[in-house]
């Protein structure tokens, strides 16, 4: 071990310590959490943890979050928890454990990191060293779906702007303090245009901020398929939610590091750090788990912290061990292997190995200052102008007599029909024949061109009775606006 490293850490007192919580976890939890903390503890870390029941346990005494209220409390007054993998009943109709966590502290990153470590751990991508930081909140994330008619449910896909800099304004500062190069935006902002379109055009914004950061754009398939293919060819991708959650098990996948892979899920104030594999009960209490994604998730904790020094201390001991072959059976055989190792042994291989680094697996940097996760632009306010309706209605009808009828209902007002839509693609003023249609239409109104009218909620409402009185079956309305003169709605697809 460094000894100039212990001197140096031997000088804190306990005032200077930061608070840990520390949340065991289920199945292999106990025993890897159990290795982290001996080896954070003896690289002299400055922290101090504080143990706090979580998952099944909590779960099975009734906790439907499992979640106790002092752990809540915990985890909000030391602002990180290091948390151990959690059970999920099968069939039990548990939320997810890390949605609830996510949700509940908004912890709006998740970050990633995805490398092969060939030729001492096999992968099929050798040189592949990625990290992909997924939104966290937003996106059909949100939980918002209806079942609006017969036929059709939806989905509400939500994006805000306020959203797309937090994360995006996150990504740039990784690059820049993860001595990264290149950040890659994967949206699919050709279709849509709105709220893909936004988080795109965020980032094209914020990167004018950050000029050293080479950056690109990829519609997320032919990102994805590229991931697979060549995970070697991408340094740091930023992405929304959904995306972000199947390229991030891509990408682990395809390297073969799902077994040691860790994990952020950082917010403003807080800040939850984990490996990516699960409690795995098929192994649990044989002491042979590998401990490496909780250490790893550790050493980001630590760099999360501005502990860069003792990040980088036991992330370059950990590459020494694997370098040196020392590997638990999961791994053990898959490449350069010499020491076959339990959980426990491995644990202490990394611990002898502090203060020293790898040969041929690089060396690990971490930045001796926190991360920004606060830094927000005001918006700038924009004029919103009410300019007509979407209509929502059930009906068996064909497109021709539902518009005959909603002509006649609404002659009296101020909108016009202009388009009706059958799952976004437009069917009449004109449309295919082959298109098929299901029972949900959305009708569009829009104020008469040349009307000197304002338009208010109240003639959309007047419109939606008098449409109401005429039979026709609404099930939902979508106002449309303009901001500062441009549409704030998509059009018909085909229009
Ligand atoms: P899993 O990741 O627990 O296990 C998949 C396979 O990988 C198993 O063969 C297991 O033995 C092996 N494995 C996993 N981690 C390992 C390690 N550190 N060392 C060696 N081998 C390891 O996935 P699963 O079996 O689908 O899920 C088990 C439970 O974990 C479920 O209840 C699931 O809901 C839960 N889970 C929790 C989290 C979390 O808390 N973050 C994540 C995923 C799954």
């Amino acid at each position: 071990m460094a000894e100039a490293f212990l001197e140096v850490d031997e000088r804190l007192d306990s005032s200077e310590l930061q608070a840990v919580s520390v949340a065991a976890g289920d199945g292999i939890g106990p025993e890897i959490t159990a290795a982290a903390l001996k080896v954070l503890e003896a690289a002299r870390a400055p922290l101090t943890f504080q143990y706090i029941d979580m998952g099944l346990e909590c779960w099975q005494r009734g906790l439907s979050s499992g979640v106790p209220a002092d752990s809540w409390e915990a985890i909000r007054q030391t602002g990180v928890l290091l948390k151990g993998p959690m059970t999920t009943p099968q069939g039990s109709g548990m939320k997810s454990l890390n949605v609830t966590l996510r949700k509940s502290l908004g912890l709006f990153a998740n970050v990633r990191p995805v490398r092969a470590y060939v030729p001492f751990i096999a992968s099929h991508h050798p040189g592949a060293d990625l990290v992909i930081i997924r939104e966290n909140e937003e996106d059909l994330y949100a939980g918002i779906e209806h079942r609006q008619t017969q036929d059709v449910v939806q989905c509400l896909k939500l994006v805000s702007r306020s959203g797309c800099e937090r994360i995006i304004r996150y990504a740039f500062e990784f690059v820049m303090t993860r001595r990264r190069k290149r950040l890659t935006c994967m949206t699919k902002d050709n279709i849509m245009k709105l709220t893909d379109g936004l988080f795109h055009q965020v980032f094209d914004e914020i990167a004018e901020e950050y000029p050293d950061v080479e950056t690109d754009h990829m519609i997320v398939d032919i990102g994805m398929a590229r991931v697979a293919n060549a995970p070697e060819a991408f340094d740091v991708i930023v992405t929304p939610n959904l995306y972000g959650d199947i390229v991030s098990d891509i990408a682990a996948e395809v390297t073969g590091s799902v077994g040691l892979a860790p994990s952020a899920n950082v917010g403003e104030s807080i800040g939850v750090f984990e490996a990516i594999h699960g409690s795995a009960p098929d192994i649990a209490g044989k002491n042979v788990a590998n401990p490496s994604g909780l250490l790893l998730s550790s050493v980001k904790m630590l760099a999360h912290l501005g502990m860069g020094e003792h990040a980088e201390l036991i992330h370059n001991a950990w590459l020494r061990t694997i370098e040196d072959g020392v590997h638990t059976p999961d791994v053990f055989g898959s490449g350069h292997s010499h020491q076959r190792v339990g959980t426990d042994e491995f644990a202490d291989a990394v611990i002898q190995r502090l203060g020293e680094r790898a040969v041929n697996l690089g060396q690990a940097h971490y930045p001796r200052r926190k991360l920004l996760t606060a830094a927000r632009k005001p918006a700038a306010w924009q004029e919103r102008k009410l300019v007509g309706v979407d209509l929502f209605v059930q009906a068996r009808d064909m497109p021709q007599t539902l518009a005959e009828d909603l002509h006649a209902a609404s002659r009296a007002t101020h909108l016009d029909l202009t388009m009706i839509t059958n799952r976004g693609v437009q069917v009449w003023p004109t449309g295919a024949p082959e298109t098929f249609c299901t029972d949900h239409w959305r009708c569009r109104f829009l104020m008469h061109g040349d009307s000197p009218h304002v338009l208010r909620n109240r003639d959309v409402f007047a419109l939606a009775a008098l449409l109401d009185s005429a039979g026709i079956d609404i099930v939902k309305t979508e106002h449309l606006y303009d901001f500062d003169g441009t549409p704030g709605y998509s059009m018909g697809q085909g229009q």
